[in-house]
């Protein structure tokens, strides 16, 4: 039996100092994730902090013209907002992509930064698993690998992350807010997140003193040419094999800004911002596409189970960019 203490905050100086007062500590919002993680012996907290009553569930705007949604907001919330919905539409269909309307309903956005990997071997503790137990091994590399890393990944692990939101976050330059005992500090999302190598066991560079208070997005949304496109085993309820999260600036055919993250590929949502670049002021036609998606997935490494998702990567980016385009030539019929 895993025993446990719980406790409520009321504020987020409050919930700090309740982790920091003991290190095998949680907090929990949603606990659409710990919960699993701690039903199946991944996760034993020793003290449940329940961050619900924080103050933490605004979304507003900032004074750089862009949007700050608190990390209590859950998903359904965020997906629905008609802020959201209307200037950031590529959010919000990434979120209804995501999980099931139950999960979404009471999943946080912070939560969501924090899901850990659906490894099958990660959740299984009878297993060895370098993310869970460092230096005992991977058996996912010759195992059961179809929905594993294509991108990023070590000779350590080969996990994804499993988020959608997190791909559109980080195709919208979004940035992290976190308070700790030392104050307050901002992380670009790019930056959040973190590649296996030889620490798979670390998934993020935020402390384990610190709290997620909120994701900032930036003024440009993408509104007007954007797609998520998702490709997974079954229509609902299952996580990315593939996904892709795009935002386009188009002056007539040309392509003056593109920002483009592949999620079920990486550890993070992956993006290759010199390939972005090679997009400016390039026609937006099949050449330039595929010869993006080539740049894209230049070190892609594939192996027994998944060395498919290479492929169907580049022709996930080519749907995007098909489906972004057709939205630009039905506007300019109007
Ligand atoms: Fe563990 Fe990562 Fe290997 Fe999965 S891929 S078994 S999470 S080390």
């Amino acid at each position: 039996m895993n025993r446990f203490s719980y406790t409520r905050a009321s504020e987020v100086p409050q919930a700090i100092d309740q982790h920091c007062a003991n290190r095998a500590a949680a907090f929990i919002a949603g606990g659409t994730n710990l919960v699993d993680l701690w039903r199946e012996n991944v996760a034993h907290p020793q003290l449940v902090i329940d961050i619900n009553r924080l103050p933490l569930r605004q979304i507003e705007p900032t004074a750089a013209g862009g949007l700050k949604i608190g990390a209590l907001v859950t998903n359904s919330a965020a997906a629905y907002d008609a802020t959201i919905s209307a200037r950031y539409p590529l959010l919000s269909k990434a979120i209804l992509a995501g999980a099931s309307p139950q999960i979404r309903n009471v999943a946080s956005v912070g939560g969501n930064l924090l899901q850990r990997t659906r490894c099958l071997y990660f959740y299984d503790a009878g297993t060895r698993c370098n993310k869970r137990e460092p230096g005992t091994g991977c058996p996912a590399m010759e195992g059961v690998n179809r929905m594993h890393a294509i991108l990023g990944a070590s000779e350590h692990c080969i996990a994804v992350h499993p988020s959608d939101m997190c791909v559109a976050l980080a195709a919208l330059d979004a940035t992290v807010h976190l308070s700790g005992p030392d104050g307050s500090r901002v992380l670009p999302f790019a930056d959040f997140h973190r590649l296996p190598g030889d620490t798979p066991h670390i998934d993020t560079n935020m402390r384990d003193d610190e709290l997620i208070t909120a994701v900032e997005l930036p003024k440009q949304g993408f509104a007007e040419h954007h797609a998520y496109v998702k490709v997974r085993d079954r229509a609902s309820y299952a996580f990315a094999l593939v996904s892709v999260a795009l935002g386009l600036e188009l002056a007539g055919d040309i392509i003056v800004n593109a920002h483009c993250a592949l999620g079920g590929v990486a550890h993070k949502p992956w993006r290759n911002t010199d390939a972005e670049a090679s997009l400016r002021g390039k026609p937006l036609n099949a050449d330039t596409v595929r010869n993006f998606a080539t740049d894209m997935l230049r070190d892609a490494r594939g192996r027994r189970g998944n060395a498919f998702k290479i492929e169907l990567t580049a022709r996930a980016i080519e749907r995007a960019f098909a489906m972004a385009a057709q939205r630009s030539l039905e506007e300019h019929a109007r």
